[in-house]
């Protein structure tokens, strides 16, 4: 045993150094918007915030979003365990770095990257992200041809369906990039090839093809719209590249339409994302977006950060973000692998055609789709149904929790309004055959009691869903 001796008069007053958020000096009251001038004890926080938040949603009967809202108690213990690790600092966390590596790669052969190839990609914070970095490379290689060309470089456009979601007008907008949207009408709801090509000119950045759309779940034609700008290409030699906004389909057409051709065997399409906090099936948030090959993301956009005495090449818009989605979504595809998200995809849209073929079988309504592509559809009103609208019903269905979103159409629709279903991992079929017998008790309560126009304030508040 080792000894030990008194410690001499100097060290008598030395004192240990207690972490300040051990002091407990206490506020008895906490104001709404200011910062209480004392805290609180730990466990009396934990339970102010929690009693606020129990008015939020039940997310088991939120069928408007496309995000996860479970994953298994084993991934939620992973996430608190890397809560901590940030994934920029790729020197401290060089495991966490690894994964993401990996991903990369699973999601890179998922797509179908050829091989050799050295297609190259990154996790962001979300699809927003991704499509952001996505537009930026694009933007970034049509101007240096341009340049090198000798040409005008200073308005550039971008071509997509009216029904894309916000992010990419979102990034028109702050890139002064010319949105060139082709609109919604009744009958094709979504970008075709046709449409796209007669858009495009020496000014293109690129085509957006979505997989699939927020606004009915559908594909739109990647292969279509692609052979119809290898056309253009030959007719009239402008070579416009396409990005796959795959934020929801990227998870899904792998598993459920394997032989539709979307993805990296599609030659002209350079860059994909997803968000792994959709179909992918992690909490939010992450995403991620891969580019074909090195070149289709230009040099100039790529910063270095430390790497194990090295350097490590990042495109990112943030700088610190967390590291526990990434792990989570790595924990997502060893947990499942590819038999487990084919199970978790089907099941879903088993029960979104079940929903769908009981809604068209009700009467009043007509379908918009029908879930076979993303398990996602969108439904209407009959035209001679004229005594509810979708609103009052989707406010009805409130009464006992579901959140069905209703929303009007893009230009040129705009006075379709629907309702949309997104089938997520546990809404089970059982949650469906009871959805469906309240959504038949409020079409007989509309059928006895025809509904007013509301007050303005309400229609506006109507108008502003967000995809
Ligand atoms: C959800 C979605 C986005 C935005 O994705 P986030 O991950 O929420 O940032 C972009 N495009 C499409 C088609 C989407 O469905």
């Amino acid at each position: 045993m080792a000894l030990h001796t008194q410690v001499d008069e100097s060290g008598q007053e030395a004192e240990l150094e207690v972490n300040p958020v051990y002091v407990r000096e206490l506020s008895y009251e906490i104001p709404r918007y200011r910062l209480p001038e004392h805290g609180q004890l730990p466990g009396t926080a934990l339970q102010v915030v929690r009693d606020e938040l129990i008015l939020d949603g039940n997310a088991r009967l939120n069928l408007a979003t496309f995000v996860t809202t479970w994953m298994e108690p084993e991934a939620a213990r992973l996430m608190a365990e890397c809560a901590a690790k940030n994934m920029i600092d790729k020197d401290e966390y060089p495991q966490t770095a690894d994964i993401e590596h990996r991903c990369v790669n699973i999601l890179s052969s998922l797509w179908h990257a050829p091989a050799g190839s050295a297609a190259t990609g990154t996790s962001t914070s979300g699809s927003s992200e991704a499509c952001m970095l996505g537009g930026i490379a694009l933007l970034w290689r049509w101007r240096a041809r341009r340049r090198a060309a000798g040409l005008d470089a200073s308005k550039p456009n971008l071509i997509m369906g009216a029904n894309v979601q916000v992010c990419w007008e979102k990034f028109c907008r702050y890139w002064q990039v010319e949105p060139r949207t082709v609109p919604m009408v009744p009958g094709r709801l979504h970008l075709r090839g046709e449409q796209a090509a007669a858009r495009c000119d020496e000014n293109t950045i690129g085509v957006v093809a979505i997989l699939g759309s927020t606004m009915d779940g559908s594909y739109e034609p990647v292969l279509e719209i692609s052979r119809a700008l290898d056309q253009l290409q030959t007719e009239q030699g402008v070579d416009v590249p396409v990005h796959v906004d795959a934020a929801s389909g990227g998870f899904v057409a792998p598993f459920l339409q394997p032989d539709l051709e979307w993805d990296f065997r599609v030659p002209r399409v350079a860059s994909i994302n997803a968000s792994g906090h959709k179909y992918g099936l992690v909490y939010p948030g992450v995403g991620w977006i891969i580019w074909r090959t090195p070149d289709a993301l230009p040099d100039d956009l790529v910063f270095r950060v430390n790497y194990l005495g090295g350097e490590m090449p990042t495109f990112a818009l943030n700088f610190s973000r967390p590291g526990a989605q990434v792990a989570a979504q790595y924990f997502n595809f060893i947990r499942l692998g590819r038999a487990g998200y084919q199970r978790v995809q089907q099941a879903c849209q088993d029960v979104a055609l079940r929903l769908s073929g009981e809604i068209a079988k009700m009467g009043p309504f007509e379908l918009l789709s029908e879930g076979r592509d993303l398990p996602v559809f969108a439904f209407k009103l009959r035209d001679d149904i004229t005594g509810y609208s979708v609103f009052d019903l989707s406010e009805r269905l409130r009464m006992r929790g579901w959140q069905v979103p209703a929303y009007t159409f893009p230009e040129d629709m705009t006075d379709t309004a629907v309702m949309r279903i997104v089938v997520r991992n546990g809404f089970s079929m059982d949650l469906a055959n009871l959805l469906l017998d309240d959504l038949r008790m409020h079409v007989r309560f509309f059928e006895h009691h025809p509904q007013t126009q509301p007050p303005p304030e309400i229609q506006r508040r109507r108008e502003a869903f967000r995809h």
